[in-house]
C-alpha cells in the first residue's frame, strides 16, 4: 500500500544542515494502526508530513500502491493529499469563519462533488464522530475533545486510504483524549491510520504497531511488514482536484465578514477615486449633452447670412502671418499700419443662385437692402429725427423679413408685450430686454424723455413719418445739400408715408436672439425707399461727384448707398430646417466662392460652429484633467488594496496551510485571494457608482436654481461609464492584490500549517 525506501531529509538553514529524516525505510500494510513513538525533535512530524506530500523528500523514494513519486508534479501531489489522505493536527487546524459542518465540506469542495452530495456525506461522518448536534456552530463554540472530531470528521469525509495524526491528542485532557484515542482505533479498522504520538504508553494500548524514532532514524519497529514486493504497479489513477470560484468566493466572504469594520473602510476609501471619476464624468457627459441640446436649439433658428461685404482672405492671411516684432519699440515715431486689407464694397453675386438652392434646406430666404431712410417723429417734446440718417447708412435699423415663416418665427422666439404682430411693410417692431429696459439713446429719438418709466402705451402712440430725400434735402448751391428743418411743417406736410410701431416683443426665455434690442424694421420697407428715393436730387448730384454732396469729403460709395440704396443687396438671411441643413445650405455657398478670387467671394456668417468646436475642445480637456486628478486617488486605493491583501494573506497563513493539507492547488490559493479582492473591487465600484449617481441629484438640483433652466441635467452619468467604473475598480484591485495572492499561493504549507 505504501511504501518508504530510504528517504532521507535534511533542512538547511543558515548554512546549517539539520538531518530530520535519515535512511528511512517503512512498509505499511493497508489496514493498520501505526503508532510513531520517539522524543521531540525525532524527525516524527516530517516523517508525516513526506507521507502525507507535504513536504518533499530529498533522496529515496515514496511508493503509493507500487508507484514511484518521485516523478509526481505539485498537480499529482494536490491530487494525492485530497484523495487518499486525511490529516488530523495537534491544534485541529479548523477554518474558524466557516461552520463544522462547512469545514468538514471544503475537503470534498476541492474534490469537486456537488452540494448535496457534500452536505449528506458530512453529516455522515459528523453523526459518526458523535456531532450532530453542533453542525450548525463555529469551531470557537466547541470544546477541544469536539474540535479534533470535526479535524476527524474532515480527515475522513472524503474516504482517504490513509489518516495522518500528528499528536493528536496533545492537547487534551486524559479522560478526552481516551475517547479520541477510541474514535481513532475504530477508524483504523477500515483505514490506515499513521499517529504521532510521543506517548509510549498511549502507543502501545492503541496501535497495533509502534514504530520509535530517534535523531531521524529508524530505531525500531514492534511489527514490520516485509513483503516488499506484496504490490505490483496497480495503475494508480487519482482524480482531479479543483476549487470552483464560488467555492473561493464562501471562503473569502466568510473571512472578510468577520472583519465587516476593515471591509468597510476598505471598500469607502477604494471607492472615493471611483466617486471622483465618476462624478467627474457625469459632470462632462451632462454639461456636453446640454451643450448640444442647447447647440441643436441655437442652430436650428441660426439664420447664415451672407453679406455684401467682401474679406480678402489672402490679405487677412497675410495681416496675420506678418511678423509682429516681439519687443516694445523705442522710436519716437508712430508707424502707420493698415488695420484690416479688407475690401468693403458691392460684389456680383447672383441672389438666384440662393433661389435655386434645394426649397427643402430652408424655411425661408430673405434679403434686405442698405439704404438710409428719413424717419421723423412726433411727441409732446415736439418733431425731432429718428436716429442720425446722414452718417453711415442707417445701421441702428434691423430688417426683419415679412413673410408667414418670418413671422412665424417671430412668434416663436419673442413674446408679444403689447400691441399687434407686424403686418405690412410700415409696422416697426420695438425689442425690450428681459426686464423691459430699453437704451436711453433709442428713447432719446423717440422723443421720449429718459427720467421715468414709459407706458407701452405711449411708446405704440409714438407718431413716426417716412420723409422722401427731395422733401429732406435742400441745395445749398454748387451741387451742396443740407438737411432741412425738422419741424412741424415738415411732419405735417400732406402725402408722408406713416409708420408706426406695431408692438413691444421680448425674446423668450431659452431661445436665441435674432435682433438687439431696439427698433426693428421690415426689409420691405428698404424696397420702398429705394424706390422713393433713386432719382432724388441729391442722389443724382452724389452719383455725379467725387465728393460728398453733404459734407464735402472724398466720397465713400457707402455714401451713396445709404442715400439710395445700392441694386444688389445688404443682407441675404437663410433660416435653416434645422442644424444638419444648415451644414448643407453652408456647403451649398461655399461652393459659390470656391474658385473666385478673394475679393469676389462673398462673407458668410457662420461662426456657430467656431463656437461649438471651442466648446468641445474646452470641456474635453477640462474633462480630461479632472479625471486625471481622480484617478490619483484610484492609484492610491490600489496601493491600499495591495497592504490589505498582504495583510489578508498574513492573516491566513493558517487558513492556507489547512487548505494546502486537504488538497488545494496554488492556483486555488491565488483564487480565495483573488475572490476577496473580486469582492472589494466590486462593492468599491458598484459603491462608488452609487454615491456618484446620487450626488447628481443634489448637483442637478442647485444647478437648476442658480441656472434657472427646468430640464438642466448638468451631471448625468452614462450607464456605459458606470459599467466601465465598477469594472476600472475591480481590475485595480485585482492588480493591487495580485502580487500578495501570488505570495500566498507560495507558502510552504508545511510551515503555514505551523504558523500562529
Ligand atoms: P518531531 O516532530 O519528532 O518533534 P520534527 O520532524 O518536527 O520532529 O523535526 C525533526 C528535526 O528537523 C528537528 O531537529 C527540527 O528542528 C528540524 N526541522 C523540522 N522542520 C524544520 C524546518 N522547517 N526547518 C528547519 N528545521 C526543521
Ligand atoms: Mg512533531
Amino acid at each position: 500500500m505504501l511504501q518508504l525506501v530510504k528517504i532521507h531529509k535534511n533542512y538547511v538553514m543558515g548554512g546549517y544542515k539539520q538531518v530530520a529524516l535519515e535512511d528511512v525505510s517503512i512498509n505499511f500494510r493497508k489496514n493498520e494502526f501505526v503508532a510513531v513513538t520517539g522524543v521531540s525533535g525525532s524527525g516524527k512530524t516530517t516523517l508525516l508530513n513526506i507521507i502525507g506530500g507535504l513536504d518533499s523528500y530529498d533522496a529515496g523514494d515514496l511508493l503509493i500502491n507500487g508507484k514511484s513519486t518521485k516523478s509526481f508534479l505539485d498537480r499529482d501531489w494536490d491530487r494525492y493529499r485530497n484523495h487518499s489522505v486525511g490529516f488530523i493536527f495537534q491544534n485541529y487546524q479548523l477554518i474558524p469563519n466557516l461552520t463544522v459542518l462547512e469545514n468538514v465540506e471544503l475537503g470534498m469542495a476541492l474534490s469537486g462533488a456537488n452540494s448535496g452530495e457534500k452536505k449528506k456525506r458530512a453529516l455522515q461522518v459528523l453523526e459518526k464522530v458523535g456531532l450532530k448536534e453542533h453542525v450548525k456552530k463555529k469551531p470557537t463554540q466547541l470544546s477541544g475533545g469536539q474540535m479534533q472530531r470535526v479535524a476527524i470528521a474532515r480527515a475522513l469525509a472524503n474516504d482517504p486510504e490513509i489518516i495522518l495524526a500528528d499528536e493528536p491528542t496533545g492537547a487534551l485532557d486524559t479522560k478526552t483524549s481516551v475517547q479520541i484515542m477510541d474514535l481513532i482505533r475504530k477508524i483504523a479498522k477500515e483505514k490506515l491510520v499513521i499517529m504521532v504520538t510521543h506517548n509510549q504508553k498511549l502507543a502501545e494500548e492503541y496501535a497495533n504497531r509502534v514504530i520509535h524514532f530517534q535523531d531521524g532514524k529508524l530505531i525500531s519497529d514492534s511489527n514490520p511488514f516485509l513483503e516488499e514486493d506484496n504490490y505490483k504497479e496497480s495503475g494508480y489513477s487519482l482524480k482531479k482536484t479543483t476549487m470552483n470560484f464560488l467555492t473561493a468566493l464562501k471562503l473569502s466572504a466568510r473571512n472578510m465578514a468577520t472583519k465587516k469594520f476593515r471591509l468597510t473602510l476598505t471598500v469607502l476609501a477604494s471607492s472615493i477615486g471611483i466617486i471622483g471619476v465618476a462624478i467627474v464624468l457625469s459632470l462632462s457627459n451632462g454639461f456636453n449633452e446640454f451643450s448640444q441640446k442647447e447647440q441643436k436649439k441655437y442652430m436650428e433658428n441660426y439664420p447664415v447670412k451672407i453679406h455684401y461685404k467682401t474679406v480678402d482672405k489672402d490679405a487677412t492671411e497675410k495681416l496675420n502671418n506678418k511678423k509682429i516684432p516681439s519687443y516694445f519699440s523705442m522710436e519716437k515715431e508712430v508707424i502707420p499700419k493698415k488695420n484690416q486689407e479688407r475690401e468693403d464694397g458691392s460684389i456680383t453675386f447672383d441672389s438666384n443662385y440662393v433661389n435655386k438652392m434645394d426649397k427643402n434646406l430652408y424655411l425661408f430666404i430673405g434679403s434686405s437692402y442698405q439704404t438710409g431712410m428719413n424717419l421723423i417723429r412726433k411727441t409732446a417734446q415736439g418733431v425731432g429725427v429718428v436716429f442720425d440718417t446722414s452718417g453711415l447708412g442707417n445701421q441702428s435699423f434691423q430688417k426683419y423679413f415679412l413673410n408667414k415663416e418670418g413671422k412665424s418665427l417671430l412668434e416663436k422666439d419673442y413674446s408679444l408685450l403689447a400691441g399687434k404682430y407686424p403686418s405690412s411693410a410700415d409696422d416697426l417692431i420695438l425689442i425690450v430686454s428681459q426686464a423691459n429696459e430699453l437704451d436711453t439713446s433709442i428713447l432719446e429719438s423717440l422723443g421720449f424723455g429718459t427720467d421715468k418709466n414709459i407706458s407701452f402705451h405711449d411708446l405704440l402712440s409714438t407718431n413716426i413719418k417716412l420723409v422722401p430725400n427731395d422733401l429732406y434735402y435742400q441745395a445749398t448751391g454748387s451741387g451742396k445739400f443740407a438737411l432741412k428743418k425738422v419741424d412741424e411743417a415738415m411732419f405735417s406736410k400732406p402725402g408722408l408715408r406713416k409708420l408706426r410701431i406695431s408692438c413691444i416683443l421680448r425674446l423668450k426665455r431659452g431661445r436665441t436672439s435674432k435682433f438687439e434690442d431696439g427698433l426693428v424694421a421690415n426689409n420691405e420697407l428698404t424696397k420702398v425707399v429705394h424706390e422713393m428715393n433713386k432719382n432724388s436730387a441729391i442722389v443724382k448730384a452724389q452719383k455725379s461727384s467725387k465728393e460728398d454732396v453733404i459734407n464735402g469729403q472724398a466720397v465713400q460709395s457707402e455714401k451713396v448707398n445709404s442715400l439710395v440704396g445700392i441694386e444688389g443687396f445688404e443682407e441675404i438671411c437663410i433660416i435653416p430646417k434645422n442644424g444638419n441643413s444648415r451644414n448643407k445650405i453652408i456647403s451649398y455657398l461655399e461652393a459659390w466662392n470656391k474658385g473666385k478670387k478673394s475679393k469676389d467671394q462673398v462673407k458668410i456668417d457662420d461662426n456657430a460652429d467656431e463656437y461649438k468646436e471651442d466648446m468641445i475642445k474646452v470641456l474635453n480637456g477640462v474633462t480630461m484633467i479632472l479625471v486625471a486628478i481622480a484617478s490619483i486617488s484610484l492609484v492610491v486605493s490600489t496601493i491600499m488594496i495591495g497592504i490589505i491583501t498582504y495583510v489578508s494573506v498574513l492573516e491566513r497563513i493558517r487558513e492556507i496551510g489547512i487548505l494546502r493539507a486537504l488538497g488545494a492547488r496554488k492556483k486555488d490559493i491565488t483564487r480565495v485571494f483573488n475572490a476577496e479582492t473580486f469582492i472589494i473591487g466590486a462593492s468599491a465600484g458598484i459603491f462608488g457608482v452609487l454615491i456618484a449617481y446620487l450626488f447628481s441629484f443634489p448637483i442637478n438640483a442647485i444647478a437648476i436654481r442658480l441656472s434657472e433652466i427646468d430640464d438642466l441635467r448638468i451631471a448625468h452619468l452614462k450607464p456605459l461609464h458606470a459599467i466601465f467604473l465598477i469594472a476600472l475598480s475591480i481590475s485595480l484591485t485585482f492588480l493591487g492584490g495580485f502580487i500578495p495572492a501570488k505570495l500566498a499561493a507560495r507558502k510552504n504549507p508545511v510551515e503555514a500549517l505551523r504558523s500562529e
